[in-house]
């Protein structure tokens, strides 16, 4: 549950945190950006430059691809669940 995601600079919680605030109910249209996701990083003194690097890595090119791709690939690490849940 808590296995080391590679080169991530922020906490397992941290990118959590993250997830949750770009996956929240009505988010403004994605601009094609890390605009939402450099707010929340600058909001929390999280290191900004390193973490939109490590997300370029992990298959996001802007806040929506986050979600897409990298909350999909490692979302369950951190404690995420997947839409398509057991429930
Ligand atoms: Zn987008």
């Amino acid at each position: 549950m808590t296995a080391k995601i590679p080169g991530l600079p922020i906490s397992n919680d941290e990118l959590r945190a993250l997830f949750d605030h770009l996956d929240r109910a009505n988010p403004e249209p994605c601009t094609h950006t890390f605009k939402e996701t450099a707010k929340f990083l600058a909001a929390k003194s999280l290191p900004v430059e390193p973490m939109l690097n490590w997300l370029g890595n992990n298959g996001a090119g802007c806040d929506c691809e986050v979600i897409f791709n990298t909350d999909a690939r490692w979302g369950e690490q951190v404690g995420r669940t997947s839409p398509e849940g057991e429930l």
